[in-house]
């Protein structure tokens, strides 16, 4: 490759409620070549003026790019667009991350977005760059969609997910890191060692985007880079992004025998699935605890195996008992999200979800059982059968920016079930908490109320809320 210039290439991530350092830019920044590209990472979330951070940078900019995810940071997205656009309107504006990849053609409905990158996006990203600086056409670049000079929208091929061993480290010092430590108010570090996953789960949008394909790194890269990356930043806490990082488990047994070998004094958290852990040998686990396994996220979704079998979970109901269990001798901490309010769910079916939480906060405080309504995320199996069925998603852009996954439930919930659960949600926390003196006579009071699914007169709770206003999130 021969550029007669080093380029700048500005990344924005979109302001959110959450610190999570932005993994994806920082892969798809760290994979360019330093020769070539000089990589400027502004993350929304950190500045007390995003649009003029990112102005200060667009002038001498090859191009800008956008990670977005549905809901809010759509918003932030458009507004940070327009402005680079305003001040320089031959600025290519590149969107990649959730979003571009599951309505590639649809944001370019958005003025001031000239490409979209869908699924991984280190090669497209690279090769988009490049054709930029040579003032080539992006006709054929896999993996990406754009507006011509013309006005059309041109959809190229999809790109094949290359195996990510072949990708340049991921460069932290693109990140502010000890920033992100003072926002979580920990010296956590945020990893990502896979990508995609192998399951199909019909509420999930990543069979959609990665095609049910898993690439992820080999475990003595991982090794070397947790520890090089501990001997720069000294955090105390790894926290893995993976989607499932206990996909493989000699995979999995290989790192930890390395954090260990190499004495690493972290503790770390990681996605796993009810099956894996029911596979995971013994020994195993203890090896992940003793190098400083610390907590995961085992997703139930449902407490009813009929559900379970219709959302295609793939996992039996007892898979996460011996999952719990097996976590609860070995001193790790799970939790465990739930999702209900599913279109045609039955009112039994919601039932024994919530009677399958009460049987996990029953074994442990240590065992957390976040109960979410369902909400059709676009690229799912379900979505695609609630649409048939007269379920108007978003049209545009900003119909997106307000689509809220937490806060709300479909519109097949009645209001009473949503009262029920959100109830049920307070009490069922209280319930089972750790204890302390002037919490036990509420916590007794909670338990009673759990065992007998009464919540009527939820005085516990509007005092609580008066007292400790929950934090929105959206
Ligand atoms: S919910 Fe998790 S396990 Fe299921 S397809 Fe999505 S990422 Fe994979």
């Amino acid at each position: 490759m021969s550029l007669s210039h080093r380029h700048k290439i500005v990344l924005y991530n979109p302001q959110a409620v959450f610190f999570t350092m932005p993994l994806g830019l920082l892969a798809v920044g760290s994979d360019l070549d330093p020769v070539h590209y000089e990589v400027v990472i502004i993350d929304g979330r950190l500045e007390a003026d995003p649009v003029a951070a990112v102005l200060a940078h667009v002038d001498d900019a090859l191009c800008l790019g956008i990670s977005v995810l549905t809901g809010a940071p759509i918003r932030d997205a458009i507004r940070i667009s327009r402005a680079a656009k305003a001040r320089r309107a031959d600025l290519p504006v590149i969107w990649g991350g959730w979003h571009p990849s599951l309505f590639a053609a649809e944001c370019l409905a958005e003025a001031s977005v000239d490409i979209t990158v869908q699924a991984q996006g280190e090669e497209t990203l690279g090769e988009i760059v490049l054709r930029l600086a040579r003032r080539e056409s992006l006709d054929g670049c896999l993996g990406c969609t754009y507006r011509t000079a013309a006005g059309e929208i041109c959809v190229n091929p999809p790109r094949p997910l290359r195996n990510i061993n072949t990708f340049r480290t991921h460069n932290y010092a693109l990140l502010p890191v000890e920033r992100y430590y003072q926002l979580k108010g920990k010296r956590q570090l945020d990893y990502i060692s896979s990508q995609g996953c192998n399951f199909r789960c019909a509420f999930c949008a990543d069979p959609f985007v990665y095609k049910r394909k898993w690439v992820g790194f080999e475990p003595l890269r991982v090794a070397e880079e947790v520890d090089a990356l501990w001997q720069r930043y000294r955090f105390d806490d790894l926290s893995l992004q993976d989607e499932t990082f206990f996909t493989r488990t000699e995979r999995v047994e290989a790192i930890v025998e390395e954090f260990i070998r190499r004495r690493l004094p972290i503790t770390w958290a990681g996605t796993m699935r009810a099956d894996q852990g029911d596979r995971l040998p013994d020994a195993v686990l203890a090896r992940c605890k003793q190098s400083g396994l610390r907590r995961v996220i085992i997703g139930v979704e449902s407490g009813s195996q009929a559900m379970m079998d219709w959302i295609r979970k793939d996992i039996q109901l007892e898979q996460v008992f011996i999952s719990a269990e097996k976590c609860l001798r070995h001193g790790i901490r799970v939790i465990f999200p739930f999702i209900v309010g599913f279109p045609n769910e039955t009112d039994e079916s919601v039932q024994a979800s919530l009677d399958v939480i009460k049987r996990l906060r029953r074994l442990s405080p240590d065992f957390e059982t976040p109960v979410f309504f369902f909400k059709p995320y676009p690229g799912s199996p379900i979505t695609e059968e609630a649409v048939r069925n007269g379920y108007q998603l978003p049209r545009t852009l900003d119909e997106w920016a307000n689509f809220d996954f937490i806060g709300s439930a479909g519109p097949w919930v009645t209001p009473q079930r949503y009262q029920q659960v959100e109830r049920f949600k307070f009490y069922a926390q209280l319930a089972w908490d750790h204890p302390t003196p002037w919490k036990r006579p509420f916590q007794k009071l909670a338990q009673w109320r759990c065992q007998r699914d009464v919540y009527a007169l939820p005085l516990e709770q509007v005092l609580s809320r008066w007292l400790w206003p929950p934090e929105r999130l959206s």
